[in-house]
Formats: structure tokens, C-alpha cells, sequence
């Protein structure tokens, strides 16, 4: 069931209709779907009822705290990148025994932070990043849990920007030190050893990989527990792919995933940990733009929407494909072909090319759907375009979940040093 659809000749979210949103918020704005939040979360934990497991959703997909609120209500956990992001999920009602702490370069201000909440587990990449937080948690009178999450080599992932399992890409321990990086952990007072992790990429279509790398940290398991390390939980990262429309990958359902894992982790007796992001929020928001000009080039239209690069940064960064359509419902009789383009001085600020879509004119709003992960949360305000709200949809209401700046909340700061202040045509701030 598509919470973005159809009804009376224009699209609506939920019971909203979008044209309204854009009314009275205004565009560009990102449109997020509760129903659709909680009915992925719910696909995803439902497949794991007979299991021990932990959902901690990643955070960094889509990390408003209003967002965060309504998956903690279904009883998710949180996987955090950084030291703000732990704060989201706290300030959420993210339990911080259901938090992970993930990433390549943790601070020592931030390893503090997560230690005194008592999260759930440190993702620990190296062993300098394993000494710094053994001291951290010695000056706090801590024990910091740990798991080393491990770079099993394995091809993953929809891209090259978004595979991070192999042996060339920055993360995890390299999978020929993993057993010395153990065996340094239990020799470290501040330390406890509660499991392993992986994570092996992003929009990840079909489930070879996963199940190569299920395969070789079971044995790194095996081997763990041999030496006397207690290995209770196995974190296999997110990762799993979403369908994006048009003709990009159909990755398996959860359900098939889930059938994958528990049959090969049967006989582990870990708890399975899991950093699903995109798969929970991908489809379930889109931006909501509309069409400023329609121009004629030389051998092309293009379509240029007041949504850009810094809204939605995936089709730069990635190539990503997103679906378009218009928000009232169009006349399929009346196809054209454009490129779709951002005010922003960059060619990168182009969001398809040659794409056959409905006729559009200027004044018109489409929408670019999948764009509830990697979407606001990568946002910025380059070109000074203030950062992109966003709005929750929760059946026939909706609230501002993060309001747009004006320019002059942008200015506010930013300040003149002493001095420039004194030179006669600067205008006094
Ligand atoms: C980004 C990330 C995830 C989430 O990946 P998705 O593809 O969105 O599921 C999970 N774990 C870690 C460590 C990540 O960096």
C-alpha cells in the first residue's frame, strides 16, 4: 500500500493532500509518511519475533528527532554515528541500552558521552580507536562494551560511494587482524568484549552478499570463542536495498532477509543486532517541489524545480535514480522529455537527464519520491538557500518537524571580526 498516492486527481500523504503542505509551508519541503515509518519498522521487527534481536534503526538516514520518536514508539533502537546523533536518539526516547555507537573516528568527547549514558555497545574500527577508549572509560570509572566491527571483504552495495565491506574501503578491522585486536581488547581493564560487527554496504539488491559475510563471521565466531572471548551479540549492519522504481534493482523483502540470517545463525545462540536505515525510511517521504521554469535548449527541455543538489544531494553523489511525478494527476497522453535541474550554480545540481515525464508547466508541484533516507538529513545551505524543512504526515494531520530558516537566522551566525567592523562600508551587524 503506497502512502503517497492518488485520490480525487492529486496526490496526497496519507489523508493530506500535498498541494496543501506546499500551501502552507511552502517548497521545497520534504513530506514524511508515519504510517509508512511504522508499517517498514513493523515489517522488518516482525520478521525477527522469534529471534533475539536488536533494531537499531541508523539514525543517520533520517535523524529528526520527531522521526526517531515514532520508531522508538514501536520499540526500535538506534544506531548513532557521532556524538549529536546519540543526543537525537536520546532526546527521542531512544533507550540508551538499545543504542550502538558506530563509525571510523569517534572522539574522545563523544566516547564520554556514550559511556556515561551506558549505551548498549561501542562499534570499535581500530585499535587506536580501542585504546582511546579504554583510557576514556578508565578516567570515567567505566567499562566500555565493545564489539570490532569487521571488514569481512566482501562486494556489497548499489555503488561505489556506498560499498564499505571491502578490504579498500576505510571501515572495519582488517579481516586477517580481527584475532589480534581481540586478543589486545581482553587484555585492556576498561574494556569488555560483548560481540562482533559488520556492515558491508548500502542498497544492497540481492542477499549473496549478506550471506557471505554471515558465513565468515560465523567462523570468526567460532574462532573468538575458542580463544576464551565471550561473544554474545553479532551485528550484521544494515544495508538492505529498497526498490526505487523505474527499472533499479527490486531488492528480496525482509522477510527473506530475515529468513537468510536465522537460518544461518541458528546454532550461534547470539543476539542479532541490525542497522536497518534506508530500508525503514527510504519510501517513506518524498520532496515536494515546484516547477519555476520550463526552458528550451538546444537539443533538450529542462525542467528547473526550486528543489536542489543541497535538498537532496543523491543524484550528485551517488547517480541515484528517484521517481518523479507531478502532484495533480496528470494526462499520460501529454509526455515530455526533460532534464531535470536546481537553481544551484553546479551542472552536478541535476536530478535526471532525458527523462519522459508528464508536461509540466511553471507554477506546477511534483514530487521526487524515496527520498525519506539521505535526503534532508544530507541537506545544507549552499548557495545560502536556507536548509529544506521537513513535515510529518500522521493520517489526516500534519506537523513542521523542522521549520525553514529565514536568510537572516543564516546571517545571525555568522559575525564581522573586529576589523572589518571598522571600515566604513561594512553595514554594522
Ligand atoms: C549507514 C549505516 C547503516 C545503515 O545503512 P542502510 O543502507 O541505510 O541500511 C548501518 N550501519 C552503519 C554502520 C552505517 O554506517
Amino acid at each position: 500500500m503506497r502512502h503517497f498516492d492518488y485520490q480525487n486527481g492529486e496526490m496526497f500523504a496519507e489523508d493530506v493532500p500535498l498541494s496543501r503542505i506546499a500551501g502552507e509551508v511552502g517548497t521545497p519541503v520534504y513530506v514524511y509518511s508515519t504510517a509508512t515509518f511504522t508499517r517498514h519498522y513493523r515489517v522488518f521487527a516482525d520478521s525477527f519475533l522469534d529471534t533475539k534481536a536488536l533494531i537499531a534503526y541508523s539514525v543517520k538516514a533520517n535523524s529528526n528527532i520527531a522521526v526517531l520518536a515514532t520508531l522508538a514508539a514501536q520499540g526500535a533502537g538506534a544506531d548513532v554515528v557521532s556524538g549529536g546523533e546519540l543526543k537525537r536518539a536520546l532526546t527521542a526516547g531512544i533507550p540508551a541500552n538499545k543504542i550502538v555507537f558506530s563509525g571510523v573516528g569517534k572522539t574522545r568527547a563523544e566516547m564520554g558521552d556514550a559511556l556515561m549514558a551506558d549505551i548498549r555497545v561501542f562499534n570499535v574500527e581500530s585499535l587506536a580507536e580501542l585504546r582511546a577508549l579504554n583510557e576514556v572509560a578508565l578516567e570515567l570509572g567505566k567499562n566500555a562494551p565493545v564489539a570490532f566491527r569487521v571488514n569481512p571483504d566482501v562486494t556489497a552495495g548499489g555503488h561505489a560511494k556506498i560499498s564499505t565491506g571491502k578490504k579498500e574501503n576505510k571501515f572495519g578491522i582488517a579481516w586477517s587482524r580481527a584475532e589480534e585486536a581481540y586478543a589486545e581488547a581482553a587484555s585492556l581493564p576498561g574494556i569488555q568484549i560483548v560481540g562482533v560487527d559488520v556492515h558491508i554496504g548500502s542498497q544492497i539488491s540481492d542477499l549473496a552478499p549478506f550471506e557471505a559475510a554471515i558465513i565468515k563471521v560465523s567462523g570468526l565466531i567460532k574462532r573468538l570463542r575458542a580463544a576464551g572471548h565471550t561473544i554474545s551479540s553479532f551485528d550484521i549492519g544494515g544495508g538492505l536495498g529498497i526498490p526505487y522504481g523505474n527499472n533499479t534493482a527490486v531488492p528480496p523483502p525482509p522477510s527473506e532477509y530475515a529468513a537468510l540470517v536465522k537460518r544461518l545463525t541458528a546454532d550461534l545462540d547470539v543476539e542479532m543486532i541490525f542497522e536497518p536505515g534506508r530500508m525503514i525510511a527510504g519510501n517513506s517521504g518524498v520532496l515536494l517541489s515546484e516547477v519555476l521554469y520550463v526552458k528550451r535548449g538546444e537539443d533538450r527541455d529542462f525542467l528547473i524545480i526550486d528543489a536542489a543538489m543541497n535538498d537532496l544531494l543523491r543524484p550528485a553523489l551517488y547517480d541515484a535514480y528517484h521517481d518523479i511525478e507531478p502532484v495533480m494527476q496528470p494526462d499520460l497522453d501529454k509526455i515530455e522529455t526533460y532534464d531535470v535541474v536546481g537553481p544551484i550554480c553546479e551542472s552536478g545540481d541535476t536530478f535526471t537527464k532525458g527523462r519522459e515525464m508528464p508536461k509540466l508547466e511553471s507554477g506546477d508541484l511534483i514530487v521526487l519520491h524515496s527520498a525519506g533516507a539521505y535526503g534532508a538529513a544530507q541537506a545544507s545551505q549552499y548557495n545560502t538557500r536556507p536548509l529544506v524543512p521537513e513535515v510529518l504526515v500522521n493520517g489526516d494531520e500534519y506537523a513542521v518537524i523542522r521549520s525553514r530558516p529565514s536568510v537572516e537566522d543564516i546571517l545571525k551566525a555568522e559575525s564581522m571580526p573586529d576589523w572589518l567592523t571598522k571600515h566604513e562600508n561594512v553595514t554594522d551587524i
